[in-house]
């Protein structure tokens, strides 16, 4: 006994015939039929081995030699049932520009592995490469009905207007259209009878049985006559096998139509289309392997055959048709089978619209429940039901959702205002800097690069902001170590500030332009940046070139006519022949000694301006070693301790270096040296040198009065004295040690001061020490 499953499509119509007509008994095979209404459930049964003969889609036979994953490793050709004239129809004014909308269609095909299926996946690529057009295939489980070809979102039929003769206005893009995949007027083999290796292997003889009665039946098909075909659907009771094809159109195909004579029934697979079409689905398959993404953008049809348990529908086993026949020769399902299998088909038809409308966002889509059918209403109420309650979790999500958006929105608006803020402050400081009068520049803390410099800094200097970004701050600054003095590179305090008076600056064309820089710490997030002014410093010079020049003029104005005053006063003293008394004697004393402080003043007043004078004519800077000057120093002056008990206490290293002008340095170390034997009139004074830290250290330190110390300060100033009655009797100009401090400078040299009142004074001086040897 074979077992054969066929499908209610017109294709199976040759085993029909053959079954009706007795050829398979002529033939000697027993035979029983089951009929499905679709090919889906027949190949896997083909393939597990539970019938023995199946009608399958030729391309699924195809791919399931070349995969050899068939349970039983092979399932046998057999015989070539019916050939497809293939075409894309559509039901509405449908042109292929249609397709580059980006639309999700539905494509009914007879099997998702039909020669439809694989038409249909051509056409679509070569007419819109490149817009995929999102498509659905959907395996129609009988013949395609009007109402799937009603759908809007229908893109198109693959098959053959003779199969769905409801197709009256049909568009058939094969005519008026050039398909280069669709070759006119040929046949492409659709469906063919395979055998299960099973039966080939215990049935063999029977199978031959089997493919004779059924090509006879081809035959018979192919050979019809207007005649001999006259009642064929009457007589062989077709509605049994095919209930749900309209009578009239189908009786009217088996009646010598011309596609039958042209060969839809046969059994000849023809080599011209056949070869080309195994190309095609052994590059499909290998494609599909290797983009599975590809086949996943499929619908997914069995999750949702699954979702309505298919297997009480196709899994033909089930069935009550696909039992064991009692006496019934003939196994058609009745018609009220029929009736639920095209409920669940509608159903299925419904819930795959419903899909695709939820994919296009419309969740509000809910299945029609007005069909009378119990079954397939309760189904669809349940769906339904299920839907509405998804619906309402996904609104309360959705509230949820503009919520938070709402939220967000706020955050963003505040967000951008405060951006706004941030901008015009920002733009504030950029303004501010940009146009400031002074000419600045932003360095790096770590490295001592200079980021960005302002429009003052350009114009001093004459460098772009291109040139500006490649240089460090030492590039500019000449004969300053910057670096060390700051620290580049190191952790330094957020305050830290230094002033450099007189710095030489390189300017782009090479001239040098002298400045005064100031640099202050800022802190710029995340790195800590200098913020460095540069003042030209010709202004300060010019104005004290004029206080200078002032003082200079006013001392020699003074000195000529001092220089009378005192020798008209030497004379007067000098003359005893005058007739001066006592007190007249005392006053010219009074004169004499106010005189000589004039010209004190007067003499320190030019010394003052001459050092500064000489500073632009013969500077003769030197390096030298300072212990033989201070020596000059201590001899020249030592007579100012007549009368004084004081000892000395010299400690001085030579060989240590420093540079400068020998004079200016010789007058340091007088004003020091004059400074300790005046106030001090008993005990030591100490002089000593040596190297401290890599500088060479000067230290000048009396037992004498003492300096206040709020006045630690002031004593560098000019003409500063401190007010006290000591001081008074002692008498001084209060520009020795001004004098001193702009010396000590000069010479890059730094001075302190440490005093204790009534105990003494110590005057440190430290300057670099020179690494020569003269
Ligand atoms: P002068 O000595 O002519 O007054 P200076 O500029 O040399 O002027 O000194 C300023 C002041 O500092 C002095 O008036 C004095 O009060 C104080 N001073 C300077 N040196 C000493 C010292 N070695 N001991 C005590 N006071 C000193």
């Amino acid at each position: 006994m074979i077992q054969i499953c066929i499908t209610s499509r017109l294709s199976s119509l040759p085993i029909v015939v053959a079954y009706k007509k007795g050829y398979f008994e002529e033939f000697g095979v027993k035979v029983s039929l089951h009929l499905n209404t679709h090919h889906k459930a027949i190949l896997p049964l083909l393939d597990a081995g539970r019938v023995e003969a199946g009608e399958i889609p030729t391309i699924a036979y195809l791919q399931e030699s070349f995969l050899k994953k068939s349970k039983l490793k092979r399932i046998y050709k057999g015989i070539y049932l019916y050939h497809s004239p293939l075409s894309f129809y559509s039901r509405f004014q449908f042109k292929p520009e249609d397709l580059t909308r980006n639309k999700a269609y539905i494509l009914p095909v007879p099997h998702i592995n039909s020669v439809e299926r694989l038409f249909a996946e051509k056409f679509l690529e070569e007419y819109a490469p490149k817009n995929p057009v999102k498509v659905r295939y959907i395996d129609t489980p009988g013949f395609l009905e009007e109402k799937e070809f009603l759908k809007p979102n229908c893109l198109g039929l693959v098959s053959d207007s003779f199969s769905s003769p409801f197709l009256k206005n049909f568009q058939d893009f094969g005519n008026s259209l050039d398909l280069p995949i669709l070759k006119p007027n040929t046949l492409y083999p659709s469906t063919l009878l395979a055998f299960s290796g099973d039966a080939i292997l215990k049935t063999g003889r029977e199978v031959s049985g089997v493919l004779l009665a059924v090509k006879k039946a081809i035959d018979f098909l192919q050979n019809t006559t207007n005649q001999s075909t006259g009642n064929l659907w009457d007589d062989l009771q077709l509605s049994h096998f095919y209930p749900h094809l309209r009578v009239g159109e189908t009786k009217n195909l088996l009646t010598a139509h011309p596609l039958i004579q042209k060969g839809i029934f046969s059994h000849l697979g023809d080599e011209s289309s056949l070869y080309p079409l195994l190309k095609d689905v052994y590059f499909r398959l290998i494609r599909r392997v290797i983009q599975p993404e590809a086949v996943s953008a499929a619908l997914n049809f069995e999750e949702i055959l699954s979702a309505l348990e298919p297997k009480k529908v196709f899994d033909v086993r089930k069935l009550s048709s696909f039992q064991e026949p009692t006496n019934v020769k003939l196994h058609a399902p009745s018609q009220i089978n029929y009736r639920k299998l095209n409920a669940v088909r509608h159903l299925i038809v419904d819930v795959n619209s419903l899909v695709l409308d939820m994919l296009q966002g419309n969740y509000g889509s809910r299945l029609n429940t007005d069909e009378t059918l119990q079954l397939d209403n309760r189904v669809k109420v349940l769906v339904n039901s299920m839907l509405d309650s998804f619906n309402a979790k996904i609104e309360l999500q959705r509230e949820e959702i503009t919520e938070l958006e709402n939220l967000i929105s706020i955050l963003e608006i505040k967000l951008d205002r405060s951006a706004v803020d941030l901008q015009y402050s920002e733009e504030k400081y950029r303004y501010l800097f940009e146009f400031s009068r002074e000419a600045i520049a932003l360095v790096d803390a770590d490295t001592g690069s200079i980021l960005e410099a302002n429009n003052q800094f350009r114009l001093l200097t004459g460098y772009t902001r291109g040139d500006i970004t490649k240089m460090t701050i030492e590039d500019i600054i000449l004969g300053k170590q910057v670096s060390s003095q700051l620290g580049f590179g190191s952790d330094l305090s957020s305050d830290t500030m230094l002033s450099l008076p007189d710095v030489e600056i390189l300017a782009k064309d090479g001239t040098k332009v002298e400045v005064d820089i100031s640099f202050t710490s800022i802190l710029l997030s995340p790195k800590k940046r200098y913020q460095v002014q540069f003042r030209p410093n010709s202004e300060r010079k010019e104005q004290e070139r004029l206080q200078h020049e002032f003082i200079s003029n006013v001392s020699h104005e003074l000195r000529s006519p001092m220089t009378n005053i005192r020798g008209y006063l030497e004379f007067f003293k000098s003359d005893t022949s005058l007739p001066f008394n006592a007190e007249h004697t005392n006053m010219l004393e009074v004169i004499d000694k106010n005189a000589k402080r004039l010209s004190f003043l007067i003499e320190n007043l030019l010394k003052l301006t001459t050092s500064r004078e000489k500073d632009k004519e013969v500077e003769v800077v030197e390096i030298f070693d300072p212990v033989p000057v201070i020596e000059d120093v201590i001899h020249m002056n030592s007579h100012l301790a007549k009368g004084k008990s004081i000892e000395w206490d010299l400690s001085l290293k030579k060989g240590l270096f420093i540079r400068g002008i020998k004079f200016e340095f010789s007058q340091i170390i007088t004003n020091l040296y004059v400074n300790a034997l005046k106030y001090t009139f008993k005990g030591k004074i100490g002089i000593s040198l040596k190297e401290s830290n890599g500088k060479v250290e000067i230290i000048v330190e009396d037992t004498g009065i003492g300096i206040d110390p709020t006045y630690k300060n002031q004593i560098f100033d000019r003409f500063f004295r401190i007010p006290s009655s000591d001081n008074k009797k002692i008498g001084g100009t209060g520009l020795g040690l001004s004098i001193v401090k702009s010396l000590v400078e000069k010479m890059s040299g730094e001075i302190f001061v440490e005093s204790t009142m009534g105990e003494g004074s110590k005057f440190s001086l430290y300057f670099p020490k020179i690494n020569a040897t003269v």
